[in-house]
């Protein structure tokens, strides 16, 4: 059975702060909380990249997901590079004639 998750389950993302080291669990906006030497400011994460360590706290830094963005070569509805489908489109139109 593949039953949804529960809404509750969906926004542990959000609770959640990640570490230098680990890896991305989902791609968005996040927000990056430093040891005091600068103010919080976003960054883009994909899924499945490692957050960095900063150069000034090192590993004391935080990364809170701010917004769950899609990479767009991830959507399930933007597949395949426009070149290719004009491509496609071309090869069809000369076989129809
Ligand atoms: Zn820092």
């Amino acid at each position: 059975m593949a039953a949804r998750p529960p809404a509750a389950k969906l926004h542990s993302h959000e609770d959640r702060a990640c570490e230098p080291g680990q890896l991305a669990p989902i791609s968005g906006i996040y927000h990056v909380v430093h040891d005091g030497h600068r103010q919080d400011h976003e960054v883009v994460a994909i899924r499945g990249e490692e957050f960095p360590l900063c150069r000034i706290c090192q590993g004391n830094v935080q990364f809170h997901i701010a917004k769950v963005a899609s990479h767009m070569t991830h959507d399930r509805d933007l597949a395949g590079s426009v070149f290719m489908i004009k491509a496609k489109r071309r090869a069809a139109s000369k076989r129809t004639g």
